[in-house]
């Protein structure tokens, strides 16, 4: 089964840390709509696997949209599409555009889960980040989805942020849990070159947090969310027990997907494909960057994505997709990660332990065959 992904490229204000493809020209939004309209009746034959499984709009702000928006968009694809089996559709939010109203509105669509942008519940640090809302405004947003009868939340958060360190973690954390969403994304602050945060990086204006500091913050996210009863899932993922992100395990577990709207990608199983056009220039015509995955691509690929999950590679499906003697080579390059505990073996799958996802990228660049 496939996934369908509508990238809703706006946003009203920047924040500093975003490398999202994003906007703010918000008056294009209209014309931008009808843009992917015209790109899902043109492309939507890039899917061989015509049944769809999870819809997803993410962002920019998705919520810059009325939800009959949404709803148009997703009554679209089931014109084109089997949607007859679709098991989750998310829409993310920005906590400040959840009015009563709003929320009621969304509620009649078929969207049936929420994702939450909320960063942080310490008002310095969302100021900091350039964040538009504050922490009493996320939490009321919350409360108002609830309201309104959703039963699927999912909240982001974002820990490794210098000058904000661990009490105001752990008053995020407590308020997170406070909610008691089904869902939490954790992410460690990146900073990169192109953003805000990154000119500021550059002439020393802001610091990175150190190594220790980053440990020590992941194992208070992975320790605290764990001990609540959220599984530590993926490398930023916690849920309740039946809530993990189905639209994200496609991505992870290969699955075909088609994405809509500048800043969105597609997968084929073979070939890769991305719009990263400016707003103005893909209401003229969509152009698409591609890649021809090669054997070598997509076993590096299921190795970065398996590890990157509690679930982890199996070292048989390498043998039976790929060789024998890849699967060899993994297990001994392997080796030393389990000997110091960063790799741990159950029958033929390795995986790491959530309490190193930290250290997954090391590992994950070593098996890269
Ligand atoms: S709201 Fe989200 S997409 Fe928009 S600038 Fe902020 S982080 Fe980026």
């Amino acid at each position: 089964m496939a996934a369908l992904y509508f990238h809703i490229p706006f946003c009203k204000r920047l924040c500093g840390y975003c490398d999202f493809l994003r906007s703010v020209k918000v008056q294009l939004l209209p014309n931008v709509v009808e843009a992917m309209h015209r790109e899902l009746d043109e492309q939507h034959g890039f899917l061989t696997d015509r049944t769809i499984r999870t819809i997803y709009f993410g962002g920019g702000t998705p919520s810059l949209l009325h939800p009959s928006e949404l709803e148009r968009f997703i009554e679209h694809a089931r014109q084109l599409f089997d949607c007859s089996a679709v098991e989750e559709i998310t829409v993310e939010v920005n906590p400040d555009d959840i009015t009563d109203s709003y929320a009621a509105a969304l509620a009649q669509t078929s969207v049936n889960r929420v994702s939450m942008g909320i960063q942080s519940f310490d008002d310095n640090c969302l100021r900091f980040m350039g964040r538009r809302h504050n922490a009493e405004g996320a939490i009321e947003a919350v409360h108002r989805l609830r309201r309104a009868g959703f039963d699927n939340i999912s909240v982001d958060i974002i820990f490794g942020v210098d000058g904000f360190g661990a009490e105001s973690l752990n008053n995020t954390l407590n308020a997170v849990l406070d909610l008691d969403v089904e869902h939490i994304s954790a992410y460690h602050l990146t900073i990169e070159p192109s953003t805000r945060f990154g000119r500021m990086l550059a002439k020393g204006r802001i610091s990175t947090v150190s190594e220790q500091c980053s440990e020590e913050e992941f194992m208070t996210v992975h320790q605290r969310l764990t001990a609540a009863g959220y599984e530590h899932y993926e490398v930023s993922n916690f849920a309740k027990n039946g809530y993990r992100s189905r639209h994200n395990s496609s991505y992870w577990t290969g699955s075909q997907y088609l994405g809509i709207g500048t800043g969105a990608h597609s997968f084929s199983g073979d070939v890769r494909r991305w719009c990263d056009q400016k707003v103005e220039e893909y209401c003229q015509g969509v152009v698409y960057g591609s890649e021809r995955l090669s054997t070598t691509d997509t076993l590096n690929e299921y190795i970065m994505v398996s590890l990157r999950r509690i679930e982890g590679i199996d070292l048989s499906t390498i043998a039976s997709r790929w060789s024998e003697s890849e699967a060899e080579r993994v297990l001994r390059v392997a080796r030393p990660f389990l000997d110091n505990g960063w790799l741990v073996q159950q029958d033929n799958r390795l995986s790491v332990p959530p309490e190193h996802f930290l250290v997954s990228d090391a590992v994950i660049e070593e098996l890269f065959c």
